[in-house]
């Protein structure tokens, strides 16, 4: 019989500094509450097998599949600015990886599966909330497009878990294409140990810029393609209004992936200071804060690497701004394309970034839904051919506190839309494909897993998964998932998911 992963572990082969090997903490009473059947397939694994006894009893620790060579990786982080030189993997154990039906390597990792030795003084565990969001949320990111960790199972432990009371614990397989962090590589810097830090970005090189083994200076080249990666992603971030809330350097990783759901949110009104965490009372990690602190962490990934861009340091130096310098533009390019396209514009004109602004500055002040706005705007088009009905017009206005304020804009908007090629069927199709109807709303997300953790209801999770699987397409009959809270979601927290 075939086994159940065929790992093929890279990871595992870096020396015996680099991670703890430990296996999962069996558990009581395993029940699945989800398998990514999608997801399964598309890494080339056997559905209908990891639903059975044999698979489960693998995805929620209680058996080391064949194969697997379980390990909590070490790094480092500047949490909230302040540097810890050990952190490493408390609560997530890596299985091992596989090498999917698309020919892309994946990490296989069980989160919440029990201590390790970078436990510190955490249990290891996770509840079953923050397990649910974090599949919900990643699952809603990928379905936008957007690069991500992605969820392959929930299962519930059959065990309590104490935080500031008890909840049912839960494991959650997250998948992605490494965890490799910016912090990985500050663990080895740290501590002084070169040939670690060589050898850990001789890994990440040849798994996620293996181009980069080509290039004149390798370690540039990998900085370079880190920091591209990292400028998109953010842009992106911005564009379906999403706040990561704790982007410490241990939570940024090297491939470019969203990773870490734990106090995330989306934004209802828009407004760039928004930042929901209860721990980030400086809004450090506030919603229009998020470049400048990519641009941050990837400064600390720099440094980090200095060791190995040149041996003369002066040079390293220059080598490594010269890297990071092409943060801005990547993420200007990224971001005001993104916005262009939202608009409705195929082309880019000098004064677009400004058009865009001052919608996104009127939305402000007016405390307009950021979702609903944008993709009211996609009906509300204009162009060649009948013009938009005026109820779509009207739809949109009325998002505004001021009404008239989004009058005077959107005359500018037909002004330069006047300007624009294609017909206004192909505007609006193109703008409904980059602003979502649906994206996952706090006040759904609390509501789907208060039903699961009080009333052990998974109906609204399922319900809400299938919605959020397709955000582009209208869904009429799912219409009340697309609305916005009460008051514009002000006041909403989030805590750190643990
Ligand atoms: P995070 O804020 O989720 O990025 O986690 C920061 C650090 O705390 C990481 O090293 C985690 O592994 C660790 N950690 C978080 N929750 C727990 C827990 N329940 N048990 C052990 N370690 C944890
Ligand atoms: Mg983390
Ligand atoms: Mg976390």
């Amino acid at each position: 019989m075939t086994a159940l992963f065929p790992f093929d572990n890279s990871f595992a082969r870096l020396p015996d500094r680099f991670f703890a090997r430990v296996v999962p903490t069996a558990v009581e009473a395993p029940r699945l509450v989800r398998l990514n059947r999608t997801l399964a397939l598309d890494l080339g694994l056997d559905p209908d097998r990891l639903e059975s006894p044999e698979g489960f009893d693998v995805l929620s620790g209680r058996r080391v599949a064949e194969g697997a060579e379980p390990l909590a990786a070490a790094y480092a982080g500047h949490q909230f600015g302040q540097f810890v030189p050990q952190l490493g993997d408390g609560r997530a154990i890596l299985l091992g990886e596989v090498v999917g039906r698309d020919g892309r390597r994946r990490d296989i990792q069980l989160k919440g599966s029990g201590p390790t030795p970078f436990s510190r003084r955490g249990d290891g565990r996770a509840a079953l909330g923050p397990v649910l969001r974090e599949y919900l949320v990643s699952e809603a990111m990928h379905a936008l497009g957007i690069p991500t960790t992605r969820a392959l199972a929930a299962v519930t432990t059959g065990e309590p878990v104490i935080r500031e009371t008890v909840l049912p614990g839960a494991v959650l397989t997250r998948v992605a294409s490494s965890h490799i962090r910016v912090g990985s590589f500050q663990f080895f810097a740290a501590r002084g140990d070169v040939e670690g830090l060589r050898a850990l970005a001789d890994h990440a090189i040849a798994r996620h810029d293996p181009e980069a083994a080509e290039a004149e200076n390798p370690y540039r080249a990998l900085l370079e393609g880190v920091t591209r990666r990292q400028a998109e992603l953010v842009a992106r971030w911005l564009g379906v209004g999403f706040i990561h809330g704790v982007m410490n350097t241990d939570n940024m990783s090297i491939a470019g992936e969203t990773i870490d759901y734990g106090p995330c949110a989306f934004l209802d009104a828009y407004d760039p200071a928004t930042a929901f965490s209860s721990i980030d009372r400086h809004g450090r990690y506030a919603y229009g804060n998020q470049p400048r602190i990519a641009l941050w962490n990837l400064t600390r990934l720099a440094e980090a690497l200095l060791p190995l861009l040149s041996e003369d340091e002066t040079k390293a130096v220059a080598e490594a701004e010269a890297a990071l310098t092409g943060f801005a533009g990547l993420f200007e390019a990224a971001y005001h394309g993104l916005l262009n396209r939202k608009l409705g514009l195929t082309t880019m004109r000098d004064g677009d970034p400004a058009l865009a602004g001052d919608l996104l500055k009127t939305m402000a002040e007016n405390g307009a839904d950021f979702t609903l706005t944008f993709r009211r705007l996609s009906a509300a088009a204009p162009g060649a051919g009948p013009a938009p009905e005026p109820e779509a017009v009207e739809a949109v206005r009325s998002l505004f506190i001021d009404p008239t304020s989004f009058d005077a804009w959107a005359e500018r908007w037909r002004r330069r839309l006047d300007e624009e090629p294609g017909s206004v069927a192909g505007r609006q199709a193109l703008m409904r494909s980059v602003n979502p109807a649906f994206i996952p709303r706090n006040h759904r997300v609390e509501a789907m897993i208060e039903a699961a953790v009080e009333r052990q209801d998974f109906v609204p999770f399922e319900t809400l998964l299938t919605v959020l699987s397709h955000p582009y397409d209208d869904q009429p009959d799912f219409a009340q998932f697309a609305e916005a809270p009460e008051g514009g979601g002000r006041g909403y927290r989030t805590f750190c998911g643990t």
